[in-house]
């Protein structure tokens, strides 16, 4: 299959996914995580009509960014976990920044004086800390402390299901947690939920900005 025709069926299997729930596809952003591979696929991404593109690692979104700066209107999206030492950096070349899991980071995230910065909380949806995420205990400090942030802007809620547990469940306790959240900031109405292989699920449960890599771009190169 080409890139071309495995984009073409991601985007039927999301309309699919939207009418089967009656949700109006237009409410879904689809994002295409284009980690590890090069620069050159973003492009023939774009050409294709794709905008919206994910990446997880700072250095590598900088570098792209930077390389395909001719490319007008591509939104870049940082889903990775983020050092607080490389917040400055990411923060000038990423459009949103969905993994925002610690006050440290809001710390390192603002500038004041400058446009605010579109940033999701990240929610860890297991009981191990290693995953990323702010434990859901702790949800409403943290998005009470970007709202006091100016220089940023609090959009929703972002969430990579657990690898031990079926998608739907911890979906639905996603869907509870965005709920929590925009009881503080109304309109942090995104939900960024939904990779290759559970972005129905996702759509099902509300998720309005779907990450989705190797469906799309096909297997991943080795990591360097
Ligand atoms: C890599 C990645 C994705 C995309 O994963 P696929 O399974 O290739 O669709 C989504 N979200 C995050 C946070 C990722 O790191």
């Amino acid at each position: 299959m080409t890139l071309a025709s495995r984009l073409a069926t991601v985007d039927e299997r999301i309309a699919a996914a939207a009418r089967a729930v009656g949700r109006d596809e237009a409410g879904i952003t689809r994002i295409v995580v284009t980690k590890f591979h090069p620069a050159s696929l973003v492009r023939e991404l774009y050409a294709l009509g794709v905008r919206d593109i994910g990446e997880n690692r700072g250095q590598e979104l900088i570098a792209k960014r930077k390389e395909l700066a001719d490319l007008d209107g591509l939104r870049w999206n940082f889903i990775g976990q983020l050092q607080s030492k490389k917040a400055k950096g990411v923060r000038a070349a990423a459009d949103a920044v969905h993994s925002l899991d610690r006050d440290k980071l809001v710390t390192a995230l603002e500038v004041p004086g400058e446009d605010p910065l579109d940033v999701l909380v990240q929610i860890n949806l297991t009981d191990d800390p290693a995953r990323g995420g702010v434990a859901p205990d702790a949800i409403e400090a943290l998005a009470e402390r970007v709202e006091s942030a100016e220089s940023l802007r609090l959009r929703g809620v972002m969430a990579v299901a657990p690898l031990d547990e079926p998608a739907v469940p911890a979906f639905e306790r996603l869907a509870g947690y965005a709920e929590r959240v925009r009881a503080i900031s109304p309109d942090a109405t995104w939900i960024s939920a939904g990779m290759s292989h559970d972005f129905a699920e996702a759509i099902a449960h509300g998720a309005t900005h779907l990450r989705i890599g190797s469906a799309i771009t096909g297997p991943r190169p080795p990591q360097v």
